[in-house]
């Protein structure tokens, strides 16, 4: 990721794929620093590599490099908790050099991206959304040996279980020959590449785009943007369909409806007076919409298709995800986002807080984490309604005021 910026916010990125393996994953998994040496637990690793179709040559190129190193473990522990607000993100990440470079990117390299729409359905701007995000199109795709940094995310004992079949995977892409062992070069958390993928999504989803034989993410450019739009489409995007649009909300709404959980057809949003953000009506047509407030009534609004799911599926953070379709809209052609009215978000603490007296209230709200996540704005929204707020699902300072 860019300078760290946003790698606590791609690491909780789950994919569908990892879920299956962890789902499938042996009792060895469990295995870790806590109950285990170093040289048995990798005797283990190297066992059930071997016994996994790794060859005895690969293992002996990657050897050298799986060792364990605490500092790696250090700076997982260490990450920071993302608690930015959408134009917070989104004005640093959007930044102008980087419209600017995007612009110029899909100009330069529009056969290539014509031809990738064709083929997988994915637009160039929501490609080159992901490509601008995690490592400036390609510019900056990290210093750390991927294979010592899973080995050691893996022997540590918070995540063994989601780490240990992305070392495994790794070391299938040197088998497989799209890398040898010294070319694994990436993110501290293990991500590898122009469009930063884990090992798992690498090995399954990417593609040989330039015809070399070799999947090359690093230093095929073809590779990582073909690879790019493949996942997203074995995430199922839907071809020729938007993914997000700016809107203007009315004054007055059932606030209950902005929620991603919630789908109209845009025929009834319209209904509601929902207008595109320069006054043009939206159209009254069947497709379905949800309604998205990042930063509640007051602020920015979008109308989130069903596409939208799909940079979510990216990375879970809403944030993340809102800033990515966003910065796609804006490559798109899309005006600079209108910035709502003065709101009072929570800082990091007293989200934490927020959260805490939501559980003492009996609610669910995942981990006490200072981040506004799923179930925080669910929880939100219970209360504003019993409150009579506007139950936009959104924390502001004055909810926080009337529940202490
Ligand atoms: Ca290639």
């Amino acid at each position: 990721m860019p300078a760290g910026s946003v790698s606590n916010i791609i690491m909780p990125a789950v994919l569908a794929t990892v879920g299956l393996l962890v789902a499938a994953y042996p009792a060895s998994a469990q295995k870790c620093q806590d109950s285990q040496q170093f040289r048995p637990w990798l005797a283990d690793l190297k066992a059930e590599a071997l016994a996994g179709g790794i060859s005895a040559r690969t293992w002996a190129t990657a050897a050298p490099q799986l060792v364990f190193d605490p500092a790696i473990v250090r700076k997982d522990r260490a990450q920071g908790v993302f608690s930015q607000t959408f134009l917070q993100f989104s004005d640093r990440m959007v930044a102008q050099y980087r419209l600017d470079q995007g612009r110029a990117n899909l100009r330069k390299l529009k056969s290539t991206f014509d031809r990738i729409e064709t083929q997988f359905g994915v637009p160039g701007p929501v490609i080159s959304a992901f490509w601008g995000l995690e490592t400036d199109f390609g510019q900056v795709l990290g210093n750390d040996s991927t294979l010592k940094s899973l080995t050691s995310l893996a022997y540590d004992c918070r995540r063994p279980a989601k780490f240990r079949p992305q070392l495994i995977d790794a070391l299938r892409l040197i088998e497989n020959g799209d890398l040898q062992a010294s070319q694994m070069i990436g993110a501290w958390a293990g991500e590898l590449g122009q469009m930063q993928f884990l090992p798992t999504e690498y090995y399954h989803v990417s593609v040989d785009y330039d015809g070399d034989g070799k999947r090359d993410l690093l230093k095929s450019r073809a590779d990582a943007l073909a690879s790019g739009a493949n996942l997203m489409k074995s995430f199922g995007w839907r071809r020729g369909e938007p993914w997000l649009e700016e809107v203007k909300v009315p004054t007055r709404m059932d606030w209950a409806q902005a929620d991603l959980a919630v789908e109209h057809p845009r025929s009834r949003w319209k209904t509601s007076g929902v207008r595109y953000a320069d006054g043009r009506p939206i159209p009254g047509d069947g497709l379905k919409a949800s309604l998205l407030l990042p930063m509640g009534h007051k602020g920015p609004a979008f109308l989130a298709y069903p596409n939208f799911r799909m940079f979510l599926e990216w990375n879970q953070s809403l944030v993340y995800s809102t800033t990515a379709a966003y910065f796609a809209t804006r490559l798109a052609g899309a005006p600079k986002v209108s910035r709502g009215g003065k709101i009072n978000s929570l800082s990091h603490q007293q989200i934490r807080q927020l959260q805490r007296i939501l559980v003492a209230r009996g609610f669910d709200v995942g981990k006490v984490d200072g981040i506004p996540g799923r179930r925080t704005r669910a929880a939100v929204k219970v209360v504003q309604q019993r409150l009579g707020l506007p139950a936009d699902s959104y924390p502001t300072a004055e909810l926080l005021a009337r529940l202490q």
